[in-house]
């Protein structure tokens, strides 16, 4: 479903990723692990063209594209509806209610009418526990209500992929497990996803395939129990170690 070929991506003087090779297939969830620092975040963002990587390929389901090639806005628009993204701050727009930000898209980009957009978008709503708030505006729901609704919003443009960047670690601890629920219950009906989070137990349970990242590179990458409990690689080790 994803496929990363040779992934460079500077920012300046300053070489952020150095050559990223990954496959997600489809229905299977990775999470990536690494310092800060260590560019999860920018692999996230230049997996939906959010960033314009310098070389390699970033291929989601039948959108593939050369950023080798220099390609232009159309190209990576196309890369961008492939996937949904759910940021650490949740980004929702405050003057519109809970519902209208999960029509918005819908409506706008992809010329849904109105009708058929809302009915998907309580759907979704109630799917992640927030049909009660849907005339809400954002500023009157907790974080994790907020974070529950970006994702609601993030499904609403029927991604085929979902990227997660560090979903919970702007919550409150008591909110976090309503957030990673939902990203579980998505998991299991069969959504290819991409996470990066410092949630061990998420990962231990949810994840398919754990990526270690430093320095730009990955360094280690394996089945959550061969990562966490067999780490091969020193800094992976270390890594742990600090965080557990
Ligand atoms: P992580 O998510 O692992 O913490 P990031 O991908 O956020 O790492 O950042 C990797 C490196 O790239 C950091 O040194 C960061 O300061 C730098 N960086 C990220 N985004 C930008 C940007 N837009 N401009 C300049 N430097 C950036």
């Amino acid at each position: 479903m994803i496929r990363i070929e040779g992934l460079h991506k500077q920012f300046g003087n300053l070489e952020v990723l150095k050559g990223i090779d990954l496959t997600i297939e489809k229905g299977k969830v990775i999470v990536i692990i690494g310092p800060s620092g260590s560019g999860k975040t920018t692999l996230l963002r230049c997996m939906n063209a959010l960033e314009v990587p310098n070389q390699g390929r970033v291929q989601i389901g039948d959108v593939s594209v050369d950023f080798s090639q220099h390609p232009g806005k159309k190209e990576r628009a196309a890369l961008r509806q492939k996937s949904g993204m759910v940021f650490q701050q949740y980004n929702l727009f405050p003057h519109k209610t809970v519902l209208e930000n999960v029509i918005e898209g819908p409506i706008i980009v992809k010329r849904k009418n109105r009708q058929d957009a809302v009915k998907k978008a309580e759907m979704l709503l109630e799917k992640v526990g927030l049909l009660d708030k849907k005339d809400a505006y954002p500023a009157s729901l907790s974080g994790g209500q907020q974070q529950r609704a970006g994702i609601a919003r993030a499904l609403a443009m029927e991604p085929e992929v979902m990227l997660f960047d560090e979903p919970t670690s702007a919550l409150d601890p008591e909110l976090v497990s309503g957030v990673l629920n939902v990203m579980k219950e998505l998991a299991e009906e069969g959504m290819t996803m991409a996470v990066v989070t410092h949630e061990m137990r998420f990962a231990r349970e949810v994840a398919d395939k754990v990526i270690f990242m430093d320095g730009g590179v990955i360094l280690e990458q394996g089945k959550p129990e061969e990562v966490f409990h067999h780490p091969k690689n020193a800094r992976t080790k270390q890594f742990l170690q600090l965080i557990q």
